[in-house]
This record gives C-alpha cells, sequence and structure tokens, in this order.
C-alpha cells in the first residue's frame, strides 16, 4: 500500500524563485494541455493522445521562443504536470460513464497563479535525492532544508513540492510500505454514531468531544475572519488580513488531522471491525447543520479509519444511512417514535434504559456485523489511496489526545 509523508519544507529566497518558475511552467503546460484538447474537441478532432500531448507541449515548445523557457524547470516536472492533466480527463470520462463511483468529477480546470495550493512533482527518474545531510536535492532547484519529524520508512517513489495558502512549503513523499502489516487480531468489534453533540460516540459508551484546542483555534479563526470581512477591498491592511486567516486556517485544518489520525489509530488498534454510519455529508451539507457538519470533518476521519483498518488487517464498513439507527431499541430491536435533537436519553416499553447515541452507535454495530454476515465472507479490501498525511506536526495535538475521554494512547 502507498503512504504519503508530509514535511515542512525551508527552501532559501532564492530556491523559492527556483521553486515558483518550477510552480508556473508546471501550471503553463497544464493550461496548454486543456487548451489544445479543448479546441481539439471544438473542432471535432479526436482526443489528443497523451503521447501527443507531451510531444508538442514539452520537446516541441521548447524550441519555441514562446516557451524556450521551459528547458529552465526540470522535464520530469512538466511531464507530471500532464500527467495530472490526463489523470483528471480520466476520472472525469470515469464519472460520466458511471465507471466511477461516488460523487460527479467535474472537466478538468485551468489552473491560476492565484489558486491557494501550488504544487510539482518529481519522480525517481528525475533523480531527487535525500542526502546524508538531511537534506533534500532536486533538480536545478537546490538542496533543500527539510524538517524531519519521522523517519520514512522506505526509499519513495516521488515526492511533491507544495506551497500552501498561507505560504509554508511542504515536500510529501509517497512510499511503498511494508506487504504485511496486519496486527494481531482481537475480540471487541466497534459502531460508531458520529454525533453533533460529540464528535463521536462508540459503541461500548465511550464518548469523545472534539479537543478544546481544536474549539479555541476555531473561535480565533472566526475572529479573524470578521476582522478580515471590515478591511477595505484592495488595502494593504486587507491583505495582511488574508495572510492571517490563511495562517489560521491551515492551523486549525493540521491540529485537526493530527487528532483525528491518533484518534483512528487507536480506534483501529483496538478493534477488529468497525462499522460507522454513511452519512451523506454532502447531503447535510445543504442544511442548517452544514457549518458543525463541515467543521466536525467526519468525512476526513472515517476516510482515515477506511485506509487504516485495510493496512492493518482490520474491517470496515459503512452502515446504510435510511438506518432509524436513534430510535430502534438495541437490546430488543422495537422501533420507536422519531426523537427531537435534544432529547438525550430515553426508555424503550421493553424496560432498557438507553443513551441516544451510545444505542444509535450499538445499532451500527449490529447493523454492520448483519451485512457482513449477509455477504457471506469477508470482503478483501479495496487499494486505498494514500492518506493526506501521516506526519504529526503539531505539539499541540500530540499533547492533548491524552486527555481524550476514555480512549487510550498509543
Ligand atoms: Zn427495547
Amino acid at each position: 500500500m502507498q503512504l504519503r509523508y508530509n514535511f515542512r519544507v525551508y527552501p532559501t529566497p532564492g530556491q523559492q524563485i527556483g521553486l515558483a518558475r518550477a510552480f508556473g511552467c508546471a501550471r503553463v503546460v497544464f493550461n496548454d494541455g486543456l487548451r489544445l484538447r479543448q479546441q481539439a474537441r471544438e473542432a471535432g478532432e479526436k482526443y489528443v493522445s497523451d503521447a501527443e500531448l507531451s510531444k508538442r507541449l514539452i520537446t516541441q515548445a521548447k524550441l519555441t521562443p514562446q516557451r524556450a523557457w521551459l528547458s529552465e524547470v526540470s522535464a520530469v516536472v512538466l511531464q507530471q504536470a500532464l500527467a495530472d492533466l490526463n489523470t483528471a480527463y480520466r476520472n472525469f470520462f470515469a464519472s460520466m460513464s458511471g465507471k466511477r463511483k461516488g460523487r460527479k468529477v467535474a472537466a478538468p480546470r485551468f489552473r491560476s497563479r492565484k489558486d491557494n495550493r501550488q504544487a510539482i512533482r518529481f519522480t525517481k527518474n528525475s533523480r531527487f535525492t535525500v542526502l546524508d545531510n538531511g537534506r533534500l536535492r532536486l533538480p536545478k532547484i537546490g538542496d533543500l532544508d527539510v524538517r524531519w519529524s519521522r523517519s520514512l520508512p522506505s526509499d519513495p517513489s516521488s515526492v511533491a513540492i507544495i506551497k500552501d495558502a498561507a505560504g509554508r512549503y511542504f515536500a510529501s513523499f509517497v512510499v511503498q510500505t511494508a506487504e504485511d502489516e496486519t496486527l494481531p487480531p482481537v475480540e471487541s468489534e466497534v459502531g460508531i454514531d458520529l454525533g453533533l453533540t460529540h464528535f463521536a460516540v462508540l459503541s461500548d459508551g465511550t464518548k469523545v468531544a472534539a479537543p478544546k484546542f481544536l474549539r479555541r483555534a476555531a473561535r480565533k479563526l472566526k475572529r479573524l475572519q470578521q476582522a478580515l470581512s471590515r478591511k477595505q477591498k484592495g488595502s494593504n491592511r486587507r491583505k495582511k488580513a488574508v495572510v492571517k486567516v490563511a495562517r489560521a486556517h491551515a492551523r486549525v485544518a493540521d491540529t485537526r488531522r493530527d487528532w483525528q489520525h491518533k484518534l483512528s489509530t487507536t480506534i483501529v488498534r483496538e478493534n477488529q471491525a468497525i462499522y460507522v454510519e454513511d452519512l451523506c455529508v454532502t447531503g447535510l451539507g445543504r442544511t442548517r447543520l452544514a457549518k458543525s457538519v463541515h467543521d466536525a470533518g467526519w468525512a476526513s476521519f472515517t476516510g482515515m479509519l477506511e485506509y487504516k483498518a485495510a493496512r492493518y488487517g482490520r474491517t470496515f464498513a459503512r452502515v446504510d444511512r435510511f438506518l432509524p439507527s436513534t430510535r430502534t431499541c438495541s437490546d430488543c430491536g422495537r422501533i420507536g417514535e422519531k426523537m427531537a435533537l435534544n432529547v438525550r436519553a430515553w426508555d424503550c416499553p421493553c424496560g432498557s434504559h438507553h443513551d441516544r447515541d451510545v444505542n444509535a452507535a450499538k445499532n451500527i454495530r449490529a447493523a454492520g456485523q448483519a451485512d457482513l454476515n449477509d455477504r457471506g465472507a469477508q470482503v478483501r479490501p479495496p487499494a486505498m489511496a494514500a492518506p493526506r498525511s501521516e506526519a504529526v506536526t503539531h505539539p499541540d495535538a500530540a499533547r492533548t489526545t491524552r486527555s481524550v475521554e476514555g480512549i487510550s494512547v498509543l
């Protein structure tokens, strides 16, 4: 399985110029490719092949005065920009024809220098190397200072250099992990209810609240956003406020990701099977609950559970979201009346007293187990997309997981 390892890098001013040039060249080649294919389509010509695109937009373009400057950056960076375009097209076609499941993929769009995220990718054959002194050598850029927060388990197959909206640089390595990381089997299986009062409630009764530092950071972000909205358009103060908001935003996202990593790893280690409700987050996203849903970041959390379960040989399943998990008694199976959001506990005529969320989590676990039995054998998990980040970059997150109620620390 492939995993991504992210590290902060600190390019010198000279290297920043080199990187900016590479970002720019990659963007131009990507956009040239998109334009060429769009024009071919409008003219009723056939789809321009990947090989043809590479020949015309890199090899031949470098010989023209308009694109001669493409020679100033590593050719691999340009090839990879076209590879991104080809992937975007393939996903789009697969989505249109129904071959690709899930949310519809839009047609590729032009990249802009104003995009929040600029990225280039180097592969093995561009000869990027991690030097003995810990620096990352990139062709035509130089030796970058990397803040290694952990060591790579094996030789990376590629590295992307990313600049985010807050002006920070990251190196994101793709590493093939060892074949077998299966954890020794354990007895317990868990159902997880993702709620609004708690971040998550487990069928064993554990309630996990979003940590205080996260709520505090989110409040600070909100204040900064309000301050930004008061600044005059085009003013210098506004520009400064934009950077501040971007920084705070990145900090909240990083901290939340680190926290979710710890929580998801703990749950996967302690349980043989993990069942979650298949929340249609995009559907909920249009309602009044939207804000809390997006803040809670359930989609990224269940994604982590899924790839970690696959990686460590555990079972993960999403349970049908039309299951009335809240009002079904987990003891006798009776389906009760609909309940208002403020009803936190209820009694079933069978005599059971239920905590609303724990009962829901138990039903999710039962439904997940029944689904798996129906399917007969355990289904092999599909190949997992590389997770976005494995590296813990925030001391806050490392510290505070210890205070997560009822969850042991790794
Ligand atoms: Zn009952």
